[in-house]
């Protein structure tokens, strides 16, 4: 049986902090979030290793550098109102519902996205609203967004989010072909978009309209 404290412990000194995860308010969450409570329970030994891990549905979570790593590149600062696309395990959304004012969230798939909110009803996490349906479309009703996160990939950015996003937001998407995908961050700037590289990285597909046909 594995210690859960300890283990996260040392995922924040081994796969945060020893590669350059700087943002105090992440490693502080990251620090005290139960990631295994968003787990399997036949895998909750694992909740804490660095490679991401199946959540059912073929979907999976992401590791947990790669969760520190896009939202520090969010740049929050407790203000904000953020859309994640891709709720999943709901690892994510918990993380940002704890660094930011609220968090809207969209997933595609009916049981995971029900499983994500009995996991922040239990855990205390109440500034979250859960959506079910094509999150490529965005959730315009609430736009516009400081920050928009998704942790699925796409084979270019949906038109919606550069729409959906506020004056001096930040969007961070994974775009490329299925195998692998360059995260990106787009900043608004006086109504311009700003587009840097931010690394490499793997994701399962973002699925929708404007997103990857489903087959
Ligand atoms: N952030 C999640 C990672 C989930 S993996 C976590 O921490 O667990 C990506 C998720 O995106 C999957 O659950 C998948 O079903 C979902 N997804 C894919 N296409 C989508 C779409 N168009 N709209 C909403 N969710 C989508």
């Amino acid at each position: 049986m594995v210690d859960f404290h300890i283990a996260r412990k040392k995922m924040v000194n081994e796969q945060l902090l020893a590669r350059g995860i700087s943002d105090p308010h992440v490693i502080e969450v990251m620090s005290r979030t139960p990631r295994h409570e968003f787990v399997d329970s036949g895998m909750t030994n694992q909740a804490y290793q660095d490679h991401p891990l199946n959540i059912g549905l073929k979907q999976t979570i992401s590791q947990p550098h790669i969760v520190a790593f896009m939202t520090q590149a969010l740049e929050l600062t407790g203000q904000e109102k953020v859309l994640e696309i891709g709720t999943g395990s709901g690892y994510q959304t918990a993380i940002l519902s704890q660094l930011t004012k609220k968090v809207y969230s969209i997933e595609r798939l009916t049981s995971l996205s029900n499983k994500a909110r009995r996991t922040f009803y239990r855990l205390g996490l109440l500034n979250i609203t859960l959506r079910i349906g094509d999150g490529t479309l965005g959730w315009p009703e609430e736009s516009p967004y400081d920050a928009i996160i998704v942790t699925a990939a796409s084979p270019h950015v949906p038109e919606a989010y550069l729409n959906q996003l506020a004056e001096g937001g930040r969007l961070v998407i994974p775009v490329g072909s299925e195998e692998v995908q360059t995260l990106i961050r787009i900043r608004k700037k006086s109504g311009r978009l700003e587009q840097e590289k931010l690394t490499e990285c793997r994701f399962v597909k973002l699925v929708g309209q404007y997103g990857w046909q489903e087959i």
